[in-house]
């Protein structure tokens, strides 16, 4: 059930202040279906700015410091297309399934901003770098793609609070972008921010972008409407400028339930532009939009139409990399679950680890799945480390992760001994010498084990009574023989063992 539907109801209950009946959610006939697009902007890896030399990543430097004629948009520049930013974005289209046209070309987007120095954005309108292609995300679903474009970024304004006027930066202006537009065919929040979560995985694993929204370096704009109950779509709302995940789940989660309570109030809802108040978790609204814009696109006169020859294409696909998609396909193969499988498949590095290891090691990739997400990273987590740094060769550390899972598997140590002996394992040890040297195998002798559980035994009458009217408080005792022995107790001996002597 979604979750605007509860949302629904609990309001009616806080309005009506009568007791909440299930039964009215049987008698709900429509439910009107949320439909959702998207709009992203990714900042583009690339070394310069879209049309000119300087830094594209320069936007720490001092205001105006990362800057030149071009960006600034001085009469009488001249704009060169970023060779290496265009096939970033061709990269990027074609792992998007998206088809490329023969020839590309740039547009001037006119508007007035004090941000935009030129009063017009280069950008793409006809004949964008990728349009048509379609992205699978977890749970089955495809999610179509409208278009792809590569653009430039505007500056930035700020507006101190000492000041009667604003200050103006223009290191980000000129910076590249890519824009994404997806179809309209989302169907949740949650659905959005695995889309999101998809598109960021994509963007990484192809070098295209950080695509981190906590930088700036991704950013979207939602699109919400509520289907009409003949099934046509209904007034679409927009919410612009929002820098998180977690903020695009929440707007839409709002804008849904927003929507909702305007139609089930008898009024429609109005197309509109909406801003995201993140402090009180709300859409406001900030303009009503009677007319579309008129941005009179036009060709860019100084920047000439782009042929793509079919070789390059041809290139590009075959330098692709196997995208998180695939990646999931493969893990769900080998009998990962859908959770581990995605957050493998999500980080380029962790899937390089996670493959390393399963091809050296024979056991089940579940168990490397839960090695890797819980206990490795884990450990990093506490060490402040991140998996790359502990981990540059992933080669070099699978077989002694092997050896370390082989050494559980076969059950000469216990699984507490491993986690032990993980962090040294990372860090370049052979579990195995470890083991041997330190003396840590498994012990399920009994007589050996049965002298260690006596002693603990008279040493703790009080816990050995308990334990004989309440079996949970042989855990008690089992912790603290384990802790004699170093963990290397058979813990199923320990306890065949207790509990004949508590029976006794
Ligand atoms: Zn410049």
């Amino acid at each position: 059930m979604p979750p605007f539907v509860y949302a629904r109801i609990a309001r009616r209950k806080a309005d009506t202040h009568v007791r909440f009946d299930p039964a009215a959610l049987a008698r709900l006939t429509h439910v009107p279906e949320p439909v959702i697009g998207l709009e992203i902007h990714l900042a583009v890896k690339a070394r310069s700015k879209m049309f000119c030399a300087c830094d594209a990543d320069g936007f720490g430097s001092d205001p105006n410091t990362n800057v030149c004629p071009v960006c600034m948009g001085l009469p009488g520049s001249l704009p060169v297309a970023n060779r290496e930013a265009i096939a970033l974005g061709l990269r990027f289209a074609r792992a998007l399934g998206c088809e490329v046209p023969e020839r590309t070309q740039f547009h001037r987007k006119h508007y007035f901003y004090p941000d935009a120095p030129k009063n017009y954005q280069i950008s793409q309108f006809e004949r964008p770098i990728g349009e048509h292609g379609a992205v699978p995300i977890p749970g089955g679903r495809t999610i179509g793609i409208t278009r792809v474009h590569l653009e430039e970024d505007a500056g930035r304004l700020v507006h101190p609070t000492y000041a009667d006027h604003s200050l103006l930066d223009l290191n980000r202006a000129g910076a590249p972008l890519i824009e994404m537009v997806t179809e309209p065919d989302l169907r949740t929040p949650e659905e959005a921010r695995a889309f999101l979560q998809e598109v960021r995985a994509i963007a990484r694993a192809l070098g295209v972008s950080d695509a981190s929204p906590e930088e700036g370096k991704m950013r979207a704009d939602v699109n919400v409407s509520l289907r009409n109950p003949d099934g046509s779509f209904g007034t679409k709302v927009e919410v612009k400028n929002l820098n998180s995940f977690r903020s695009v789940e929440a707007a839409l989660a709002f804008e849904i339930r927003r929507q909702e309570r305007v139609l089930e109030d008898g009024f429609e809802v109005v197309q509109e532009t909406r801003g995201w108040n993140e402090g009180g978790q709300k859409t406001v609204s900030q303009r009503s939009k009677e007319e579309a814009a008129d941005y009179r696109y036009m060709p860019d006169p100084d920047i000439p139409a782009i042929t793509i020859h079919d070789d390059q294409i041809a290139a590009i696909d075959a330098a692709m990399p196997e995208l998180p998609a695939a990646k999931r396909a493969r893990y769900a193969a080998l009998e990962v679950h859908e959770d581990a499988a995605s957050q493998i498949a999500y980080d380029v590095h962790t899937a390089g680890v996670f493959d390393a290891v399963t091809s050296a090691w024979n056991g089940p990739a579940q168990i490397v799945a839960n090695w890797l997400l819980s206990e490795v990273a884990g450990h990093l987590h506490q060490d402040g480390r991140t998996l790359e740094e502990a981990i540059p060769d992933p080669d070099a550390f699978a077989p002694r992760l092997a050896n370390l899972l082989d050494l559980v598997q076969d059950r000469t140590i216990s699984s507490t001994v491993a986690k032990e002996l993980l962090p040294e394992v990372i860090d370049g040890a052979q579990a195995s010498e470890l083991v041997e040297s330190r003396g840590l195998a498994r012990v399920a002798d009994e007589g050996a084990l049965g002298t260690v559980i006596d002693a603990v035994m008279a040493a703790h009458p009080d816990v050995v009574e308990s334990a004989r009217e309440q079996p949970k408080a042989i855990n008690a005792l089992l912790g603290r023989v384990m802790k004699e022995t170093g963990g290397t107790a058979d813990a199923s001996v320990v306890r065949n063992l207790i509990e004949q002597r508590l029976q006794a």
